[in-house]
């Protein structure tokens, strides 16, 4: 992973004092320390967790409608706020981006590498079946589709990628079984 991702520029005063902030070995890494008080910042990963959501075969998949990786492929999900449960995170962002009601039937996997400076650190892969059926679109996805697995579609963040890849490889072997 390059350094550079490793620091946010945008991370220049302290939020105790509000005095300048220098980037210093505090540690074992190099960290934003307060010149004034002795605060340290200490960059906290950013959590997403995703709703993987199958029936017959397919997959459930949103369409973005928002950068990064507008017009590719996802499943449904987002990012957790504070304080949330990553669980109500994905219930929330499937009642968010389709409108439906899911239940969580399991945890998958959690997949750990940022892909860009706003990207999450490690995402949640839940497994979950929908309660409600009528996809609505909306907020920051415009499609949404059932696909299997040899017909997905290009997909947008190497976590999803390395979710359907697996699940294709599992999928490729019940065929062949
Ligand atoms: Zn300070």
């Amino acid at each position: 992973m390059p350094a550079a991702t490793r620091d946010d520029p945008a991370v220049r005063f302290c939020v105790r004092c509000g005095a300048a902030l220098l980037r210093r070995e505090h540690q074992g890494a190099i960290r934003p320390g307060c010149t004034a008080c002795d605060y340290v910042h200490f960059f906290d990963p950013k959590v997403a967790a995703a709703a993987w959501i199958e029936e017959e075969g397919r997959v459930l998949l949103v369409r973005r409608a928002v950068m990064p990786q507008r017009g590719l492929w996802t499943i449904p999900g987002g990012y957790v706020d504070a304080w949330e449960d990553p669980a109500s995170a994905v219930v929330r962002e499937c009642a968010e981006e389709l409108g439906v009601a899911v239940e969580l039937t399991g945890l998958l996997d959690v997949v750990a590498g940022r892909e860009h400076p706003l990207g999450a650190g490690f995402v949640i892969f839940y497994s979950a079946t929908l309660r409600t059926r009528a996809l609505r679109p909306a907020d920051d996805v415009d499609q949404a589709g059932w696909f299997a697995a040899h017909e997905l579609p290009e997909l947008a963040f190497e976590a999803t990628r390395s979710m359907a890849a697996r699940w294709q490889a599992v999928r490729a072997a019940q065929k062949s079984a």
